[in-house]
């Protein structure tokens, strides 16, 4: 089993062909899409409503019997640390194999995540490509029980982000063939994205949000 730990900001097809990537590398029959209540590196970021990003994730995995989505970190409250979900898995599920899907970009800031070192006894990373993240530059800073414990996912590497998507929509530009047509559905019935982003504060986000969304 594996958990996609993540945002979904909403979710697109670079989310979607990365789990279904790892599913086949790593022949899983399950993979737990799990949208973050608060990510630990965003907490001054205003994310969409939960129930909003759920849905979304929801109308893009409805056709997958191997994909699920979990409202475990919703329902938990506070800032979502991976650790602590995995250990929930652990507990629920003892005899499983886990594994941890993520991005290139969010595996370059993983020794910020909360007990690195825990996680990957925990779990085996898998890791897609990103355009504009070198990954073995990255497996080649990490200490050595970590970036043992990495498993590439081969997959072409495709430039779709949740923030490119959130401004094409508030620019009022095509989002088509970037998510399913579900999920477009659902940003234009929710009006979803029409607003600058902005922070905690009230401040306005840059409009090149930092990507990452680490854990
Ligand atoms: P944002 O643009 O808001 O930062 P995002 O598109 O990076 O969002 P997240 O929800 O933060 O989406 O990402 C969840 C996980 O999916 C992370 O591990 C990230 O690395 C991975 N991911 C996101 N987009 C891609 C992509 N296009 N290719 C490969 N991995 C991706």
């Amino acid at each position: 089993m594996a958990l996609f730990g993540g945002t979904f900001d909403p979710v697109h097809y670079g989310h979607l062909r990365l789990a279904e990537e790892s599913r086949e590398a790593a022949v899983l029959e399950r993979v737990l899409f799990m949208p973050a209540r608060v990510s630990p590196f965003r907490t001054a970021e205003r994310l969409s409503d939960a129930a909003h990003r759920l849905q979304m994730l929801r109308l893009a995995v409805g056709d997958n019997p191997s994909f699920e989505v979990s409202e475990l970190e919703i329902q938990r409250g506070g800032v979502s640390y991976t650790i602590d979900t995995l250990r929930a898995l652990r507990a629920a599920y003892p005899d499983a194999e886990l594994f941890l899907i993520l991005g290139a970009d969010a595996l370059q800031g993983f020794m910020a995540w909360r007990e690195p070192h825990s996680i990957v006894r925990e779990c085996r990373l898998l890791v897609g490509a990103r355009p504009d993240y070198d990954l073995q530059a990255t497996l080649a800073q990490l200490p050595d029980p970590i970036r043992q414990r990495v498993l590439p996912v081969p997959m072409t590497p495709l430039g779709v982000s949740a923030s490119d998507i959130r401004q094409r929509v508030r620019l009022g530009r095509s989002i088509r063939y970037l998510t399913p047509p579900s999920v477009i559905e659902y940003i234009q019935q929710h009006r979803l994205y029409l607003e600058p982003e902005r922070y905690d504060d009230g401040t306005e986000a840059s409009n090149d949000s930092e990507r990452g969304g680490g854990r």
